[in-house]
């Protein structure tokens, strides 16, 4: 499989994001600005329904990027706790259940060691599965495998790995990934995977992606042990 090793420092690019967010924002207003002058002109609104639907699409675009952005930078303190990943996992798996089997894609937990307690912000490890598991969803729209499994490493990390069997990407796509507000997609906003390279910064782990076009992606997030564990 083709590797790339996301460096995290690609998170950092605060001022990049800032305009990029400006970039992002003022081209959909200016699509609904332009088709609202032009209604000033019309007499009839109602053979215009095409571009009203498009005028809330864009709209709906905004309030996405806005959503994630906001999400992103809920700059809330990291709250390490000791967590039970096993129980974690199991959680993401059950929030998509339903919506990956209406998407025919087989989406397996494979969790048969004894892991160890970890050490993160459990929210935070939450929302990077999510991010994942939507991207993984994504990737195969015409269903496939997504699994998850958990590895425990021999550098006191907890491994876990999010495959899945859809497109996967291009050298190219690969080095942009993480690149506020890259997206190959027609209502995506690229800044899931920034979020996630971040948070797995944040909490002192690590995030790194193999992927290879027509087979698939694997993503491998290490998360910290809780260390002088008591029991
Ligand atoms: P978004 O999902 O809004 O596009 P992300 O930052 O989550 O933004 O992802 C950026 C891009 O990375 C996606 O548009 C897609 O091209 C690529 N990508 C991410 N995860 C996967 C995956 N599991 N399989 C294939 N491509 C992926
Ligand atoms: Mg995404």
């Amino acid at each position: 499989m083709q590797q790339q090793i996301v460096r995290s420092e690609k998170s950092k690019v605060v001022g990049e994001l800032a305009v990029g967010f400006a970039h992002e924002i003022r081209n959909p207003l200016s699509t609904i600005k332009g088709f609202l002058q032009l209604f000033q002109k019309e007499e009839q609104i109602e053979s215009k329904k095409d571009q009203f639907r498009l005028m809330v699409n864009e709209i709906d675009r905004v309030n996405n990027i806005i959503k994630d952005l906001l999400n992103m930078a809920r700059q809330a303190q990291i709250q390490q706790e000791k967590t039970d990943i096993k129980q974690l996992l199991d959680h993401t798996r059950q929030m998509f259940l339903a919506e990956t089997d209406k998407r025919g894609i087989d989406f397996t937990f494979l969790n048969d060691s004894e892991l160890p307690v970890a050490w993160v912000d459990s929210d935070k490890v939450q929302q990077v599965m999510i991010n994942l598991v939507k991207n993984a969803m994504d990737s195969m729209p015409n269903g496939g495998e997504l699994t998850i499994h958990t590895i425990e490493s021999k550098t006191e990390m907890i491994g876990i790995i999010v495959q899945d069997s859809g497109v996967g990407m291009s050298r190219e796509v690969l080095d942009r990934i993480g690149t506020p507000f890259f997206t190959t997609k027609s209502d995506g906003t690229g800044l899931g995977l920034m979020t996630c390279f971040r948070i797995a910064e944040e909490i002192n782990g690590s995030l790194t992606v193999e992927s290879k076009e027509g087979e698939g992606t694997c993503f491998a997030f290490q998360i910290p042990i809780y260390k002088n564990q008591p029991e």
